[in-house]
């Protein structure tokens, strides 16, 4: 929220640079071309099939092959040639690729120097120093291919990786991925310009994950073709989407805000959006940093939905990506207003407010039978950064709500004082919940009179939400809730 107090600054983009990467994931084309496998450990049947099922002539020498390597030459003869000899330097002629499967120090390291002589990229299975490539474990869904590694620091962990994509990645990709190679060049001979090319594969993408299940149809392709065009020839294209992202852990995004992430050509993000959440876009898709944070350097409301819309009137789909919920204390009106002014198609994607998520991490109910019949987000922050005047004490002092009060960080002196002058119990459970939802979440637990004094003492920096009430408590220090429901009530017993 940007007060007149504070200082304005343009949209920053960010993420252009990409982390460090122990290893460059390429994929090798090694149809019809010389594999030379040099056989010796239990391992080596399996790498000359993995070859020889990327189309690789397999040169397998092994002096005494075991009869996994006997049985894959006899299957495969077309693909695998067994040498029953010791391995020659004249082996290694016109060789793409070199394994060595060899388990002798001596021998991998002679190996190794051989391949790297004739300039052949090496591995000898298991002694990363005589390795210039390294196989990760795959998902295959041919020609989809997913390869993963872990710089070979646990390869255990690759393969649960590996079967969790196996259970995430439906089998029907793969006939979306062999349809995208043979429909390439119909939609390239189709008079697309490029922009439309880019368009239709991106529908393309996103029927594939709606349809996972089967491969597309020739049908499909030609009104794709159709839809394409004819948004060429209207123009525009472009769209924002108001996403929530949920108060900080990952998990908590919501699938649609997941796809429209994976989908977006821009992200304008607040600073309280989790990076994990960033790191759904696609790596050429445009982050631009809007960040609105009390009391700190910000983008004006008027410049990010100004840049939005400018941005989806260009074209390009673009998501704004907001910590919590959208439609909570985001501005989200102002930001629905500017994009239908300058008709631009918006949708709004839920995320979890902070007011769950602490709740979640508290572990608590905002309600509970006979005791919380109401919940209530307010926020301590008016347009000018202040305490807004007009806040309805009576309902705040109400001891059957559920209180959470946004952006109250720098001002709970101020508001528990006035709030407990104007009849909220000061007994009244309440939380103060830092980064709720994150890893360095704190939790400061006290009452109503408490509560700002007990806050002083944390200091981790990040978000911080006030809950108050009575469904805060332990349950046992509230007894049954007929009890709980008598006129005395107000007086609390919880006193945490
Ligand atoms: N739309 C957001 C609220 C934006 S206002 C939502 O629905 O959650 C910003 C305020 O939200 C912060 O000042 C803080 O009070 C609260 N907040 C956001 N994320 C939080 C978190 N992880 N933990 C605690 N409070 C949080």
């Amino acid at each position: 929220m940007n007060g007149t107090s504070q200082r304005i600054r343009p949209p920053r983009e960010t993420g252009a640079r990409m982390g460090d990467l122990a290893t460059l994931p390429v994929f090798l084309k090694l149809g019809g071309k010389t594999a030379l496998v040099a056989g010796g450990s239990a391992g080596t049947a399996w790498k000359a099939e993995l070859l020889a099922a990327a189309g690789a002539q397999v040169r397998l020498v092994w002096h005494e092959p075991d009869s996994e390597a006997v049985r894959l030459a006899a299957d495969w003869p077309d693909r695998v040639t067994l040498l029953a000899r010791a391995l020659e330097p004249g082996d290694f002629d016109g060789a793409a690729i070199a394994i060595g499967a060899l388990e002798d120090e001596a021998e991998g390291a002679a190996f190794a120097a051989a391949a790297r002589a004739r300039g052949i990229p090496v591995n000898v299975v298991d002694k990363p120093a005589f390795c210039d490539f390294q196989f990760g474990a795959i998902v295959n869904r041919s020609p989809l291919v997913i390869g993963i590694s872990t710089d070979g620091g646990a390869p255990p962990l690759g393969q649960a990786v590996r079967s969790m994509i196996e259970t995430l990645l439906p089998a029907g990709f793969a006939g979306w991925a062999k349809a995208a190679k043979a429909w390439r060049g119909r939609v390239m001979s189709a008079g697309l310009d490029g922009a439309a090319r880019k368009a239709f594969w991106r529908r393309f993408a996103g029927l594939a994950m709606a349809h996972s299940d089967r491969p597309p149809c020739a049908v499909e392709r030609e009104a794709l073709l159709v839809e394409v065009e004819r948004g060429a020839t209207q123009g525009g294209g472009g769209s924002i989407a108001l996403v929530g992202a949920g108060p900080g852990d990952p998990e908590l995004l919501t699938l649609k805000a997941v796809r429209l992430l994976r989908e977006a050509d821009v992200i304008l993000y607040d600073d309280l959006v989790a990076e994990e959440a960033l790191a759904f876009a696609r790596r050429e898709a445009r982050k631009i940093h809007v960040g609105k944070r009390g009391g700190q350097i910000s983008c004006a409301q008027g410049d990010i939905s100004a840049l939005a819309v400018t941005l989806a009137l260009e074209g390009a789909r673009v998501v704004r990506l907001k910590g919590g919920d959208p439609l909570v204390f985001g501005r989200a009106d102002e930001e629905i207003a500017a994009a239908k002014a300058a008709g631009v198609p918006i949708m709004i994607v839920n995320g979890v407010s902070a007011g769950f998520g602490a709740a979640a991490a508290l572990g608590v109910s905002l309600t509970r039978r006979g005791v919380a019949r109401r919940v209530q987000f307010l926020t301590a922050h008016d347009a000018d950064g202040e305490v807004p005047p007009s806040l309805h004490l009576p309902s705040i002092a109400d001891p059957d709500a559920t209180t959470c009060v946004y952006m109250a960080r720098r001002k709970l002196d101020r508001i528990m004082s006035a709030w407990i002058a104007a009849g909220l119990h000061p007994d009244t459970p309440a939380r103060f919940v830092v980064n709720a939802t994150r890893p360095d979440m704190r939790i400061v637990v006290s009452t109503a009179a408490g509560i700002a004094e007990a806050a002083r003492g944390c200091t981790a920096e990040g978000p911080g939400l006030l809950m108050l009430g009575l469904a805060l408590g332990p349950s046992a220090d509230l007894g049954p809730p007929s009890v709980a429901a008598t006129p005395p009530r107000s007086a609390t017993r919880d006193v945490a």
